[in-house]
Order: structure tokens, then sequence, then C-alpha cells
């Protein structure tokens, strides 16, 4: 089956109810026939017996599962935000004395983890930017274990040639972890081009409706064991009734993929010069600094573009409050389309040094296209700019 079946027909045994739509298992535990299957449960092997809703759930499984088959991986974790999914493989696979290389442009928590926690428990860290891959390989050190990248990133929207990336680090023995979180299974496969684990803040295009809060991590059988342990004993598991919203919510995922997609591609085109704006940047434009390699390794240029307001800092907040419905929120990847100005919310504690490190300049606006229609969306930004 193609992937846009396999994420709608995917789902656990039917129960004794025959039911058609996903049964929701909220039980904190499940039940046992005999004190000979209860004890064989508690063997640390046997993974597949459903215990305690902490270790494993059968509507957090079915989520799981759609997303290992989208992603074309043997298995996963999910964990209750995408940080969580984040820390958990930082700390599964990272120990003290270790190193890790990471992109500079990655979302903020995760860069709060790498530059102030991970020190703490003696593990370093070295950045690079994704502009210059080619600087990567100097940064690798013999305690190096992990390499780090989102791509598209968050908000720069720099792009990173995967497979180029997976070379390097088979040669040098190190895991590849992917945040695949902006692209999507159904628009990019980091596996395929040779990642070795794949991240993913469900919170964001999985659920696609800014309900719930979840985290996923995909790859090898033997990783993900590792990965399964360490969240079954440290707790930032799934709730299942966020993996059933998540579940539910994957049926519509290539779809809504397509849509954003369009609608982005459909703006991006109509404001790539206008008078007010110094740029704007969307991976399938051809004026995209990687649109070769977005051409490449992404099917279709997601859903997240970005433009540059001649106007600066103070033309974004001008440009923000010009808006008359489309929401000002941090939240992305929603079938509402989400408007936010970086250097004056997220990033303004940093200093205008460190946003340029991280590809925030003071007049850039990122826009996370919904699925309304494209000229209503359109219309309302291009007041907005007039506004500006
Ligand atoms: C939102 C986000 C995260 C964190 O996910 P939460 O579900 O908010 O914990 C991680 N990476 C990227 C790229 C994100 O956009």
């Amino acid at each position: 089956m193609r992937p846009e079946t396999i994420a709608i027909r995917t789902q656990t045994e039917r129960t004794g109810e025959k039911e058609h739509s996903t049964p929701l298992f909220l039980t904190s535990s499940f039940v046992y026939d005999s004190a000979e299957d209860m004890a064989a449960a508690f063997s640390d092997d046997t993974l597949d017996v459903n215990i305690y809703s902490r270790f494993s759930n059968p509507t957090v499984d079915e989520f799981i599962k759609k997303v290992c088959l989208l992603e074309g991986a043997e298995d996963g974790i999910a964990t209750g935000t995408g940080m969580a999914s984040v820390f958990s493989t930082f700390m599964t696979f990272l120990s003290a004395g270790d190193h890790i290389v990471s992109a500079s442009a990655v979302f903020g928590s995760t860069h709060t983890i790498l530059t102030k926690y991970m020190p703490k428990w003696g593990i370093e860290f070295s950045y690079f930017n994704m502009n210059e891959p080619q600087s990567i390989e100097a940064l690798i050190k013999p305690n190096t274990k992990m390499l780090y990248v989102e791509t598209p990133s968050n908000p720069g929207l720099d792009i990173i040639d995967l497979k180029y990336v997976a070379d390097i680090c088979k040669k040098h023995n190190i895991l590849f972890v992917v945040d695949n979180c902006f692209a999507t299974p159904a628009v990019q496969q980091p596996l395929s081009f040779g990642a070795d684990l794949v991240i993913h803040s469900a919170t964001k295009f999985m659920d696609g409706q800014g309900r719930v809060l979840g985290g996923v991590v995909v790859g090898n059988k033997d990783l993900v064991k590792q990965l399964y342990l360490f969240v079954r004993n440290t707790g930032p598991s799934l709730s299942p009734f966020n993996a059933w919203v998540l579940s539910k919510s994957l049926e519509t995922l290539y779809v809504r993929m397509e849509k954003h997609a369009a609608n982005a591609m459909h703006i991006a085109k109509a404001l790539e010069g206008h008078p007010t704006l110094s740029w704007v940047k969307y991976p399938y434009l051809p004026s995209h600094p990687q649109f070769a390699i977005a051409q490449k390794q992404m099917n279709n240029g997601g859903g997240i573009l970005t433009f540059e307001l001649k106007s600066g800092l103070e033309g974004g907040r001008k440009f923000l409050n010009s808006l008359k419905w489309l929401s000002m929120t941090n939240n992305l990847g929603d079938s509402r389309t989400i408007a936010s100005h970086p250097a004056s919310t997220t990033h303004s504690k940093l200093s205008p040094e460190e946003r340029a490190a991280v590809g925030i300049t003071p007049g850039l606006i990122r826009l996370s296209v919904g699925l309304e229609h494209p000229d209503d969306i359109l219309e309302e930004i291009l007041q907005a700019l007039e506004n500006k």
C-alpha cells in the first residue's frame, strides 16, 4: 500500500465490539490471566505485552506504528512532548565525556538543552552553520557520538543535504539524528537518506489542529529498544488520549501537507518582489539558497515560509498589529495560518548578534500557512504589509 493509504488504514486489532474507528484505551494498567503470565510480562525482554501505560498502550502503539510505516522505520517510541523526545534521545545515547555536533539553527529549547544542561552533565557540544556543511567534519572528535540537525530549520528555513551528512556520520561511526518536524514524513523521509533516528514534535503538523502535545522518535530496532527502556523507566510517556488524537490526525496528514504546501507556494510566489520586503524564503522558491537540495530530498516545500520586512524590528510589531484575523501565536503546523515575529517574541532575549547567528533578522516574519483559502490569506497579509 502507498503511504496515503497506510496512514488511514493502519490500526490495532479490533476489540470484540468490532469498532470501525480507532478505539481509545484510556487505561493505566492491564490485567493478567495467571501469576505465570504476570511474571513473564515483567521480564525486560517481553516488550510486546501491555503491562502499564507508562511502558506501552495499544492506542499509543497504533500512533507509533503509523509513524514508523510513514517514515520507513522498524520501531519507535512516543513521548508527551516533542522536547521529551529530543531530551530522551540525548540522554539515551550520550554519556559524560561524550561530544555532540549540532546545527546551531535548532529549536529554541533544544538549543537550551545543548548549551545550558548538557555541559552540566559533562557532555560537550559544537555548533556548525547549516549553510556551511563543509565545516562539519573538522568538528568531529574521538568522543563525538551524535550529529543533530533540523531541516528545514526553525525559523531560518535553512536546508542541509541529508545524504551528505549521513555519509560523514557513517564514515566516523556516529549517530545521525534528524528533527523532521517541519517536513513530516509526507514531505521528507530522513531515514531513506541514511539518518539513524528521526524525531518529531507531533504537536505541530502531525496533530495539525493545535490541540495536543506529543513527540515521537523512530529508527532501527536496536536503537529504539534502548530509547524504549529509557522512556519506560524515566516516564515522559505519551498520554493514550493524545495518541488517539494524533493517530486520527495522521489519517489526513497527506492531504493536509499537500494543501499546506500549495497554499504556502501560492503566497510565497505572490509576495516575492513586494516593495515592502527585502526577501521571501520558501524551500520550493528557486531563490532559496538550497533550492536544489530541497528539490532532491523534499516532495514539496512544506507549510512554512518567512519574509523580511524592510521596516525591521518596529515594522515586525506593526505588521502583527495590522493583522485582522490571522493568528498571532507561537505554535505552527495548524489548519489556521499563524504569523510570528521571532525578534520581538521568542528570541527577544538574545542579542542582535546571537539572533543573527541563528538566522533571525529584525524584520523576520514566520508564516505557518494554514488550510484557509490561499487568496484570503494573501489578502490579509497584503493589507497588513500596506500598514507595516
Ligand atoms: C515545537 C518543536 C519542538 C518541540 O516540540 P514540543 O512538542 O513543543 O515539545 C522541537 N523541534 C521543532 C523543530 C519544533 O518546531
